[in-house]
């Protein structure tokens, strides 16, 4: 007897030792612009379906300057955006000229901009299949630093076909399957940023992103993963209000100064001439109404925005929802609203919820910091993080189950 259940124990061991070990499954969705507060507008449905069974946090605190592309870098490498190059959505390489921008496809793919290392990229050298149905930095040119599957970014393609595809991913034969996938989803921020935050035009765009996730959910219900895979919704920032009365044209204050103004909005770059550095500070100083200057050595701690060799060497922050603008005001005179303020303003910040078998039930937690999300992916997957990153596993690792 005692023969037999030694030979039992000795098969099972076996048999465990022998089996794939089962990897976990996460979805990483991202809705653009989606502010921690819109789910309390009880517009959304699907959302406080996967809030009842999972984790909401009051809301995601984003890095400086809450743009999207330095912030979705951020989430997928746990870097500040001092550190994963990233800067803005539009930068220049000052020694050479070279810009990156986010509509052109080229800089976009160009691997050198991107200092830090996604989380697709750890997970495959650790033998995890990835895919990413868009996100800032999936499609670089290098394919060591691409998810094994990936689209180039569409703006207009349905929502309802992106999220056909992740279900195809996940339907693959088990040795190619990605067990991580990112969505991303830019329907509220489209509309916030014409109509602004309060509109009925931006809730309805909230009920729109919610049915995608709704469609996500039921699909994964469809092929029988819907209790076995981990989705989180994030969002890389949120959205203030603006106007065409909250205005600061900043390139007649700097009127007779040679100075190379660089973006416009929540923020803007200044490159003085050479020797006029102390002139054109003091000049924005002297006039500072709706902005503070700041050279870029004494901008405050909390923004981590001041080792970076791309950012210029005077920085002016606007107040929110106040505009910088150039002489010719464009685009900010029609829009209602906008993002790339300071990360502590309540407007900026962002959402995050979670649900699945790694995450606790009905939990809610306080504010939880973005840079901190790959090294949860990497707690979830048991996985080894790089060791350069900035985010904090303590800070987070507490709404696992
Ligand atoms: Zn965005």
């Amino acid at each position: 007897m005692k023969k037999i259940f030694s030979v039992i124990i000795f098969l099972f061991l076996s048999l465990n030792y022998l089996l794939p070990q089962s990897k976990p499954y996460v979805i990483l969705v991202s809705l653009d612009a989606f502010r921690w507060d819109y789910p309390d507008r009880h517009i959304t449905p699907n959302l406080d379906k996967i809030i009842d069974s999972g984790v909401r946090a009051i809301s995601l605190r984003s890095c400086y300057p809450t743009k999207t592309f330095p912030n979705h870098q951020s989430i997928i490498t746990g870097m500040y955006i001092d550190h994963h190059g990233i800067i803005s959505n539009n930068f220049i390489n000052p020694v050479n000229n070279k810009m990156y921008r986010m509509s052109d496809t080229a800089s976009v793919r160009d691997a050198s901009w991107y200092l830090g290392e996604a989380f697709w990229q750890t997970a495959e050298r650790q033998g995890i299949k990835t895919a990413s149905y868009f996100w800032p930095g999936s499609e670089v040119h290098l394919k060591y630093r691409r998810p094994t599957y990936y689209e180039e970014y569409y703006h207009y393609r349905p929502n309802k076909e992106r999220v056909n595809q992740v279900i195809n991913w996940l339907q693959l034969p088990q040795n190619e399957r990605p067990h991580f996938i990112t969505l991303y989803f830019s329907v509220v921020d489209d509309s916030s940023h014409v109509y602004g935050p309060d509109s009925p035009q931006t809730n309805l765009a909230i009920q729109i992103a919610d049915s995608a996730v709704g469609f996500l959910e039921k699909r994964l219900s469809d092929i029988g993963m819907h209790d076995s895979v981990n989705v989180i919704i994030v969002s890389d920032h949120g959205m203030t209000e603006i106007s065409a009365d909250r205005i600061v044209n900043i390139e007649k204050i700097l009127e007779g100064y040679n100075c190379k103004l660089w973006d416009d909005g929540p923020y803007m770059l200044i490159y003085p001439p050479k020797g006029q550095l102390k002139d054109v500070y003091e000049k924005l100083k002297s006039n500072e109404n709706h902005y503070k200057t700041y050279l870029k050595s004494e901008m405050p701690e909390y923004y981590h925005y001041s080792e970076n060799p791309f950012i210029a060497p005077i920085i002016l922050v606007a107040d929110l929802g106040w505009s910088l603008t150039k002489n010719k005001g464009g685009w900010l005179l029609k829009e209602k609203g906008n993002h790339g303020y300071d990360n502590n303003a309540l407007d900026m910040q962002g959402i995050f919820i979670a649900s699945g078998p790694a995450f606790k039930k009905n939990y809610k937690t306080g504010t939880l910091w973005n840079i901190d999300i790959y090294q949860l992916l990497c707690k979830i997957f048991n996985i080894v993080p790089r060791s350069n990153i900035d985010g904090e596993l303590e800070r987070i690792e507490f709404i696992l189950k």
